[in-house]
């Protein structure tokens, strides 16, 4: 059996302690393969050259080692990170912050135009040990001598090709100039071009080259199909899909073994015979759960590449991606676990627009063009929902005797009240679909805007300007109200609060619902039912690199001399109802039908 994931484990390699916690905190099982490659180089001081696209877990891959040799009483930054672009800037800091959880005093900047110049001057002349940027304002403060790099230790160049298409290769060729001559550089580059080539070869010094080769594999069997959605659309789409497509058994992957749990408690509350299989459990307790799966008393397990190593199930009729995988072969051995002793299967992998080039690699190693998928409308799911509630109609009728005792009360019925069965019989389906209401066939707003709803980066730069064009379509159903201990006197603006929420959170801006911003707080509606882990992420989260400390909003609005404006105003729709996922509903047999 082909077997993709590294055998190592992040304990194997030789990174700090702090640095180890914070990966079991964050929940990764295992290194991704570039990860597995580069840390050992990088930990030794060598140049890297890195062959990787987003989606492969490269920041750790230079983050994880770099912050291992992070000394914390130096405060001149010693790692200098450039990035193409400002969503960047702030994902690739916010990941250095997230691995830096347990080193105390540790500071990341990140840096990038249209943000507030004095701001990142405080900052700077207060320490930062790690400074990511997009090229012009790296230059900005190197010319102003606001940044010294005297101290720097590492360059990393990261989405170099993409620095190239936006006409940065001049500014990385002086800023490159600037950095000590004994300086370590790490150049990550989805392709190489010859520019890019130049670059290593006239900056890098004897580097390794760590390159994840992509092995085709024929997978003819299997229907692929790609649905294009991000972040906290992902649950709904999966209920969706859950609700509509026919299948026998499936399997969900997921990055993480928090993840895992999560969503098999989420699907398991939606009525679904899911259930968990990570690398937390213990061998024999796994193997219990991989039995249940071929005894039809579970039909859906979500797991991690470790855990579903060797799983063999002729009845897995789908495999979800539910997050992409790092690479094509873990991508072929994943949709390996359908398609079965010669049977059909399929395949839905969950892209986001910026996974686009990773869908691309899959498609040439799989030999297979991957069409989009549609996703199903709450008209589908509420087709599929009277169709099986007819089935059980009928089904009942064939109940025989038992149906006596109810056959006399509906002609009591009927005679002590004049009633027609006609009227009869529909309050009776009325009360019955109660606990599966057949949802309104109107799609809520942010189904039909999901095709716009690209996470990529020039729609997120434009979230905050569009704050108030979107309040008025929306209303906050659906929303809780959180408290953020940032507000205008500290300098932040509703554009800080959406980058940082919607890049920590990795949530779509448009889930970000009213912001308010008070003198020494400000609050942010966002949707009921985050995943923990994006609640988690938000409160370590940073603004102007001061901390967010989310929290849920208690209490009265303060009392303050300017009242806290409105940013985003969305007037209640009475008739706007809201997602079908939330609907509980009897668990479902083993057809995954009531
Ligand atoms: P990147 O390629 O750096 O953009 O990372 C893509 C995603 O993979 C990010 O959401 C990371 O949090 C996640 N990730 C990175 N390394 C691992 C790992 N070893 N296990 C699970 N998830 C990871």
């Amino acid at each position: 059996m082909s077997d993709t994931s590294t055998a190592i484990t992040f304990a194997d390699l030789p990174l700090s302690q702090a640095v180890i916690m914070a990966v079991q905190d964050v929940g990764y099982e295992s290194p991704s393969p570039i990860q597995a490659q580069s840390i050992p180089h990088l930990l030794e001081g060598r140049d890297l050259l890195g062959l990787a696209q987003t989606g492969t877990g490269k920041t750790a891959a230079f983050a994880l080692p770099l912050l291992s040799a992070i000394d914390l009483k130096q405060r001149d930054p010693q790692v200098l990170v450039l990035t193409p672009t400002r969503e960047l800037a702030l994902q690739v800091a916010e990941a250095f912050q997230r691995y830096a959880r347990h080193m105390k005093g540790f500071h990341v900047l990140p840096v990038y135009g249209g943000q507030d110049m004095r701001g990142q001057l405080r900052s700077l002349q207060r320490g930062v040990h790690v400074i990511v940027g997009t090229p012009g304002r790296i230059m900005d403060h190197l010319r102003r001598a606001s940044l010294k790099l005297d101290n720097l230790n590492t360059v990393v160049l990261d989405e170099a090709d993409e620095m190239l298409r936006m006409g940065f290769v001049d500014d990385i060729e002086w800023i490159m100039e600037q950095t000590p001559a004994d300086r370590q550089v790490a150049l990550f580059s989805a392709t190489m071009p010859y520019q890019i080539r130049k670059i290593a070869d006239t900056h890098l010094k004897e580097p390794a080259t760590v390159e994840i080769k992509a092995k085709s594999a024929t997978v003819d069997t299997i229907t692929q199909k790609v649905c294009m959605v991000s972040g906290f659309h992902k649950l709904d789409a999966l209920t969706r899909i859950l609700e509509v497509e026919p299948f026998d058994a499936m399997i969900i992957f997921v990055r993480t073994k928090t993840a895992t749990v999560e969503l098999a408690e989420k699907l398991e509350a939606r009525g679904f015979a899911a259930a968990a299989l990570n690398g937390d459990m213990s061998q024999a307790l796994r193997e219990k759960v991989v039995d249940r799966l071929k005894k039809k008393s579970l039909d859906i397990l979500i797991a991690t590449d470790v855990a579903a190593r060797g799983l063999d199930v002729e009845r897995i009729s789908h495999v979800v991606n539910y997050d992409i995988p790092y690479d094509t072969e873990a991508y072929v051995h994943r949709i390996g676990r359908t398609g079965r002793a010669g049977r059909e299967g399929t395949a839905i992998l969950f892209a986001t627009h910026r996974e686009r080039r990773m869908l691309r690699a899959i498609e040439s190693a799989t030999r297979q063009r991957i069409d989009n998928m549609r996703l199903p409308s709450m008209s589908d799911v509420r087709d599929i929902r009277i169709r099986q509630f007819k089935d059980d109609v009928i089904k009942a009728m064939d109940m025989g005797e038992e149906l006596d005792v109810f056959r006399k009360i509906v002609v009591e019925l009927e005679q002590e009240n004049a009633l027609s069965y006609e009227d009869m019989s529909a309050a009776l389906c009325f009360m019955a679909q109660k606990e599966r209401p057949f949802p309104d066939a109107k799609e809520p707003e942010q189904h039909r805007r999901e095709g716009r709803d690209r996470t990529d980066r020039g729609e997120r730069r434009r979230d905050g300007e569009r704050r108030g064009e979107r309040g008025r379509e929306r209303n906050n159903d659906g929303m809780v109200r959180y408290r953020v201990e940032l507000g205008r006197e500290q300098g932040i603006n509703p554009g800080d609060l959406v980058g940082a929420i919607a890049n920590e959170g990795k949530i779509s801006g448009q889930s970000i619902g009213h912001i308010r911003l008070f003198d020494n707080c400000s609050s942010v509606y966002l949707p009921e039912g985050m995943d923990k882990s994006v609640i988690e992420a938000l409160k370590g989260a940073r603004i102007r690199n001061r901390p967010m400390e989310l929290k849920l909003w208690m209490g009265d609005e303060p009392q303050t001399g300017r009242r806290g404006r409105r940013f985003s105003d969305r007037g209640r729709q009475e008739n706007g109802r809201q997602e079908t996922g939330r609907d509980r509903r009897p668990r479902r047999d083993n057809n995954g039908k009531r």
